[in-house]
């Protein structure tokens, strides 16, 4: 039952978030869960193909332009569309469609442990001829570029001439809204067709993006198991290639559909060809072959990704879908990352944001470490963009990270909330360090994470400065966006302090491992001992605000002596603020958007003794709107931290159904892939209270009162480990590998093959 999410609703709202939540995708491939019949003129929808970083350029229109904003930005386009299926009953003038006629069945399934979804739908025409429909629908994780359809058609009451209509389509434009931010203003057509053509059974279409002249393909093939009339027909002004075929219908017909797109970027020139040469690969594959061999893989995925909640089918439900949708959004190649909507939906324009870092990086990481590695792999092919951009910024050495991008070149036109979050330099160094705790990969570290560390401290080194003896860094943004261009945020000391740190300890871990190619790499980039000197210098001397009267850490210099803003009297119609006050409005208040010092004391909790922690918790909670999808699963983990489990669970429940439940409004732009991490990351560092730190790893588990049990795997150096929670006990099993040890609460324990520990469950909580 929880392995599949279903919606029956077909009212317009419904239909357009059931897009987002039904679309497939394979971390290359993402196609929103669109009728292959089309809605009418009367329903709204987003169409949607998208191939992961597949992108134009366009002009950033200013009003006023200054000095390095930047000109340009990528923006993901809507891709060749494979999806349309029309079918004709007889002499009937409309195509089946759920406006005409009358529905007399209809069902609508995602099946996260088989990896496609399904449509059934059984439909009397404006005629009465009765027939049932099955759409299936996969977007294959073993052929990368295969997007396959499969419809059966089933006479009810109709036996008679049937014609299907597929087509391919070149001509496709992306969705805006200029009133949402959120969303693409602008841009709508960026795609021209250059080519198409049929041969033998393929049909194609090539389009070229217009401005960055990136080309995709789309071969298709359809294969139908009935005696018919076919025909296969280019018309190259419409860019359209049609599939037509006539048959009678007696008893039930399928036909598959295997579309298999190619681009320029992974491809090279040939890509029509190239297609054609994975179509032939596919010639011996069924529908039903495609859905086994992707039950295969998930059955892989759920074997170590899988998180069981008992007796809540609708928070298992939940939490299986965000891991679901995590898998089919993560980019696996140095072009691609994760975007902040995944590859469903348009939210965002397809950038890639420290969301990926901080809230997804620690899912793969602990379930998929080679997901992760191709993750960091992503933001290393970026170095020398971002080593580009410090220098545009006036930094004479490091790399600052673009806050939001495609290809590696700042994407944001407003700093204040864009290239002032400067944090995202660090956040990826973190993930960087995450890695290394969890793999000891020394190698790795040499090749690419040493660079990353030591040219991200060098931007630390870059733009702070010594006042007071302290070190300080002015004019940047945290990660809460109701707060912007300010001095010594405490998110980003901190974060930069353990930049800074770790860049000098990679130096002395690889002149441990391999003193010669260390001494190699540090002579490529340039690096002496003075300079490491200096990064551990201004790492100890950095500013951590404190606030002796509250006992907390503000946010900023001057946070604490703003006005509060007017809760009481904001109307619960004007959140979220973004979208009804002008920034400098929220500016000017101790208003938070999301989780910022409180995520702070996450990341590097070792920082600030606990009651520090505590009060400051207390004090955020009471200034922030969680206008951002990025918060209430840091404000859940942090509850559990701080012991209070029934506020974790409050936070936690916000998170797990969000886009299920369309709860911030925006699901049908796509899914908020960040908070699907942190649902995640609600359980595992929440509850079970999972760290990762220098000396191992460590639970200190906790139960949710309405809970009875749960259960999780973390892959962790080369082992996997099970972890069972019940509320008398916690159990840690080592499923695969050799004995390793953990910490649970304060013991060290090692585990060993076919010897589970069991252990009491903590009764409260303190200080993890
Ligand atoms: C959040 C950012 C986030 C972005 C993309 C914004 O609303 O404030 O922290 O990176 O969305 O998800």
């Amino acid at each position: 039952m929880t392995w599949m999410i279903s919606n029956p609703e077909l009212t317009q709202q419904e239909l357009l978030n059931a897009e987002s939540l039904f679309a497939l995708g394979n971390g290359y491939i993402g196609v929103r869960g669109n009728f292959e019949e089309g809605y009418g003129d009367a329903m709204s929808t987003i169409r949607g193909t998208y191939l992961n970083a597949f992108h134009d350029v366009i002009e950033i229109p200013y009003g006023e332009k200054l000095f390095a904003f930047p000109d340009t930005q990528q923006k993901l386009v809507n891709n060749i569309d494979a999806q349309t299926i029309m079918i004709y009953l007889g002499d009937e003038q409309v195509p089946f469609r759920l406006d005409q006629g009358t529905i007399t069945a209809y069902e609508r399934r995602l099946h996260m442990d088989k990896g496609f979804s399904e449509r059934v739908v059984q439909w009397k025409s404006p005629g009465g001829k009765e027939v049932r429909f099955v759409f299936r629908r996969l977007v294959s994780f073993r052929h990368r570029e295969l997007f396959a359809i499969h419809v059966r058609i089933e006479p009810v009451n109709y036996n008679g001439p049937v014609t299907i209509v597929s087509t391919l389509n070149g001509k496709v434009k992306n969705y805006t809204n200029p009133k949402d931010p959120r969303v693409g203003a602008g841009h709508a057509e960026r795609m021209t067709v250059v080519d198409t053509g049929v041969k033998d059974s393929y049909g194609w279409v090539v389009d070229e993006t217009m401005s960055s002249r990136l080309r995709a393909s789309c071969v298709t093939s359809h294969r139908l198991d009935t005696e018919a009339d076919v025909r296969l027909d280019a018309s190259p002004e419409q860019g359209l290639i049609t599939y037509t075929a006539a048959f009678t219908l007696t008893e039930a017909v399928s036909l598959t559909k295997y579309n298999v797109y190619t681009d320029s970027m992974r491809h090279g020139d040939h890509i029509t060809d190239t297609g054609a040469e994975l179509q032939e690969g596919l010639a011996g594959l069924s529908f039903d072959d495609l859905v086994a061999e992707q039950t295969k893989y998930l059955n892989d995925y759920w074997k170590s990704a899988d998180v069981i909640i008992r007796n809540d089918d609708k928070l298992q439900e939940g939490i299986r879908f965000n891991l679901f949708q995590l898998l089919q959004s993560a980019g696996r190649d140095k072009h691609s990352n994760i975007a902040a909507k995944g590859l469903s939906g348009e939210g965002y324009e397809g950038h890639y944001f420290w969301d990926t870092e901080i809230y997804m990086f620690p899912v793969f990481l602990m379930t998929q470490p080679d997901i992760a590695r191709q993750l960091l792999l992503y933001r290393y092919s970026t170095l020398e963009q971002a080593r580009d951009r410090a220098r545009e910024m006036g930094h004479k050495k490091g790399a600052l990270f673009p806050w939001r991008t495609i290809a590696g070149t700042e994407c944001s036109s407003f700093f204040p909330s864009g290239t002032a979050q400067y944090h995202i330099s660090a956040d990826i160094a973190y993930s960087y360090i995450q890695y290394y705790l969890a793999e000891q990969d020394q190698d790795f570290l040499l090749k690419y994470g040493a660079e990353v560390l030591i040219e991200t401290a060098r931007l630390w080194a870059e733009i702070g400065h010594y006042y007071g003896g302290a070190f300080h860094i002015d004019e940047v943004t945290g990660p809460d966006e109701y707060t912007c261009c300010v001095n010594n945020n405490y998110y980003t000391n901190v974060m930069a302090k353990h930049n800074l740190k770790w860049a000098a300890k990679s130096v002395s871990i690889l002149k441990a491992f391999n003193e010669a190619a260390a001494a190699e790499l540090l002579q490529r980039l340039g690096v002496t001992e003075e300079e490491v000197s200096a990064w551990e210098k201004a790492a100890a001397a950095m500013l951590l605000p404190y606030d002796e009267t509250l006992g907390i850490n503000p946010q900023d210099d001057t946070f604490l002596r703003k006005a509060v803003w007017d809760f009481e009297n904001t109307p619960k119609e004007n959140y979220p603020l973004l979208l009804h006050y002008h920034p400098l409005t929220i500016y000017r208040y101790q208003v938070c958007k999301q989780a910022d010092t409180v995520l702070a004391h996450f990341l590097l909790e070792d920082e600030q003794d606990l009651e520090t922690i505590r009060r400051s918790y207390d004090y955020y909670e009471g200034i922030t709107t969680h206008d951002s999808s990025l918060s209430s699963c840091i404000f859940s983990i942090m509850a559990s931290k701080i012991g209070n489990m029934d506020k974790a669970y409050d936070y936690f429940i916000e998170t797990a159904r969000l886009d299920l439940d369309n709860t911030h409004g925006n699901t049908k732009d796509g899914l908020h892939m960040a908070n699907m991490g942190g649902t995640w990351m609600s359980i595992v560092y929440g509850f079970a209270g999972m760290r990762l730190k220098e000396s191992g790893l460590s639970l200190s588990p906790a139960i949710p009162k309405d809970w009875e049990q749960y259960a999780f795997r973390l892959t962790f150096r080369g082992r996997l480990i099970n972890v069972r929670i019940k509320n008398d006990g916690v159990m840690l099993e080592l499923v695969e590998g050799d004995a390793i040890e953990v910490k649970l609460y304060e013991e060290t324990v090692v585990l060993e093959a076919g010897k589970p520990i069991e252990r009491q469950l903590a009764a409260a909580l303190s200080g993890k």
